[in-house]
């Protein structure tokens, strides 16, 4: 019998070309809608038998998904409260839409944002659908079974039609551009992602087994998802395996390696939060990382890209959140001004730094063993999240040339006796290649200084930062100065040199360096005693620090154009330079730059100090290693 024929209740002429020429980009998450809406109505029927407003039998609660490939539906069933001729006409047939094109207009990108604001989680089925089919039962006996249909234009038709059971059932005829969701692994697929933990059981088919040479169902359903995921359960039950097997779970198709620790999170005020996160062994590579925190909402799958939910540094973890409070209809960059969301982000930043503090105080030899991956992961986050920054300061940790971990406390105590300078500032001397430095790095040690090793991929910005946090405490890297002069504490020897013998002498080094690409030198005397190294070469911290912070950032490629600007330091006190200066004293000055174009003795000892800074190269290292064989 029909019992209506109509119009739905839009204010915009149609909504469907709406809903499909918009919601282009996102549209297998008709899966999560309809799916979720089976699940609300078997949650409901839970509730109205807990409550004793249902006093008859609830039977098998399960959802189930079917695919006929014949007909061409999906079908999704449930035994949930179903819903009356007045209710399907109330829920379905009457959506609220005004002002709905401005709206739509406005996030055309953001399925998620349109279908929140409108409750249109149902209408999601026609991006798909040419037709739908809504059969239906309502748990109050004296209903009678509708069957509602629509294919895809304003019209529907309504009418009352036989079913034993309470419930519906949804019936998607798809499409011809949408047959793919006909086929089994594509909706197992999605199955999987979205409704994955679900809170009731989700069956598709059967269970499948290998016999007699080929794959056959089971009697058993095949139920997709885990009712009560561990993020659910109180953590005082929990063991680790639970944890590492729950992130197998979670991420069953990656090959990442084992968690080193996670975080249980249970909140119930102000807000309402649950989850858990792993902390992955991050190596290199921020990028490829990044969003692997899977947002759900009431257990129903929202999204793996967390950006505007929890500081960019915190989607270096891997895990999950489950907020209901967390307002999906609206846009990104509205999230992050969102009261909730920012209190949500707050605590998950103090939870994630209390537990690297726990870790610390409790157990000092292992976080000292996983500091080598929790390093950019707790510099980034100082570097991005001020109210970081001030916890961090209590467990970040500083490694020595030695291979030997401090606080910024602890190492300040370790080298504030040796290495302040004149002006009471305490100078951090670090390397970032204990290989190509070698040789600063020992004159260093040798003088007594500690040296770091600074060679993450984020080292430059931190210890600017560190800097700005410090006060009266710089780094400079082993190399930037000669050794003497690395930490000035006194006032520095007077060079004895004319200004012309300076010059000459100056001119003379320029002609024998070989050319070096994108390199610029500049010559300096320094009086370094008789022992010191002759010539050496070293460079100015502040101009290869920018440099180097240029190379990762946009706005600053202009420093990184520049040529690498490097000091050869002459030390006027040694008896080789001495001589040298003696024998051209009467030169004329054209004549010495020519002369020193031949001077092996010259050219000897300004190679063997690129040499000792990993900057003779190509060419000028082939000639100078043919010119030592001739010498043997
Ligand atoms: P929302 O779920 O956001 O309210 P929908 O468009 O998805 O919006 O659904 C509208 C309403 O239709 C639901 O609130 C519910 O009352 C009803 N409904 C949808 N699907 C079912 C179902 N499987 N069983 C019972 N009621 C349903």
């Amino acid at each position: 019998m029909m019992i209506r024929k109509g119009e739905i209740g839009v204010s915009t002429s149609n909504i469907f070309p709406i809903i499909k020429k918009f919601l282009y980009s996102d549209h297998e998450i008709f899966v999560r809608e309809i799916v979720s809406n089976a699940v609300d109505a078997i949650q409901k029927m839970k509730t109205l038998a807990d409550v004793g407003d249902y006093k008859g039998e609830l039977g098998d609660l399960a959802v189930r998904v079917a695919i006929d490939k014949k007909k061409k539906t999906l079908t999704v069933s449930d035994r949930g409260i179903g819903m009356t001729a007045e209710e399907v006409d109330k829920y379905i047939n009457q959506i609220a839409l005004s002002s709905a094109n401005d709206f739509l207009e406005q996030y055309k990108e953001n399925a998620n944002a349109i279908i929140g604001h409108f409750g249109l989680g149902f209408y999601s089925s026609f991006m798909v659908s040419k037709r739908v089919e809504i059969i239906t039962k309502s748990y109050q006996d004296e209903a009678p079974a509708v069957k509602w249909a629509c294919d895809g234009s304003p019209e529907f038709t309504m009418e009352e039609v036989e079913k034993s059971d309470r419930g519906t059932d949804i019936v998607l005829h798809m499409d011809e551009e949408h047959v793919e969701y006909l086929e089994e692994a594509k909706i197992e697929a999605l199955l999987n992602k979205y409704c994955k933990f679900l809170p009731v059981p989700i069956v598709f088919g059967k269970k499948r087994e290998w016999k007699e040479g080929k794959m056959v169902d089971t009697d058993e359903d095949n139920v997709i998802n885990q009712t009560e995921p561990l993020w659910k359960k109180q953590p005082a039950g929990l063991k680790d395996d639970d944890y590492l097997q729950f992130y197998r779970d979670l991420y069953p198709h990656s090959f990442t390696e084992e968690p080193m620790f996670w975080i249980h999170l249970n909140v119930d005020y102000p807000f309402h939060l649950t989850g858990i996160l792993y902390f992955p062994k991050i190596k290199s590579n921020l990028d490829l990382q990044r969003d692997k925190i899977q947002l759900y909402c009431n257990q129903v799958f929202v999204t793996d890209s967390v950006e505007g939910i929890v500081p960019e540094f915190l989607t270096l973890l891997h895990g999950v959140i489950d907020s209901p409070d967390i307002p999906l209809n609206v846009s990104r960059s509205y999230l992050q001004s969102d009261n909730n969301v920012k209190k949500i982000s707050n605590h998950i930043t103090k939870k994630v730094a209390d537990r690297l503090e726990e870790l610390f105080k409790k157990d000092r030899a292992l976080y000292e063993e996983k500091w080598e991956s929790l390093k950019l992961f707790v510099e980034y986050g100082m570097l991005t999240e001020e109210r970081f920054v001030d916890r961090a300061m209590k467990f970040l940790l500083l490694k020595n040339s030695e291979g030997n971990y401090f606080t910024l406390d602890e190492y300040k105590t370790l080298v504030e006796a040796s290495q302040e300078n004149k002006e009471g500032e305490l100078l951090f001397l670090y390397s970032d290649d204990l290989e190509e430095q070698h040789t600063p790095v020992s004159a260093a040690k040798e003088k007594g200084y500690d040296v770091l090793l600074m060679d993450g991929q984020l080292d430059v910005h931190w210890m600017g930062l560190l800097e700005r946090k410090r006060e009266k405490t710089r780094f400079v890297r082993v190399d930037s100065d000669t050794v003497e002069h690395l930490i000035e504490k006194g006032e520095a020897t007077k060079v004895e040199l004319t200004d012309e013998q300076q010059e000459i002498l100056g001119e003379a080094v320029k002609a024998v360096l070989p050319p070096i690409e994108k390199t610029e030198f500049s010559v300096e005397f320094k009086a370094l005693g008789e022992q010191g190294v002759p010539v050496q070469i070293t460079r100015n911290e502040f101009s290869r620090r920018m440099k180097e912070m240029a190379a990762m950032q946009q706005q600053m490629a202009f420093y990184g154009e520049m040529p690498d600007m490097c000091q050869v330091v002459l030390n006027v006190d040694d008896p080789r330079l001495k001589t040298w200066m003696t024998e051209n004293e009467n030169v004329e000055k054209e004549k010495v730059v020519e002369k020193a174009k031949n001077d092996d003795r010259l050219k000897q000892m300004i190679d063997l100090a690129l040499l000792s800074s990993g900057m003779l190269k190509g060419e000028a290292l082939s000639d100078f290693v043919k010119r030592n064989f001739e010498t043997i």
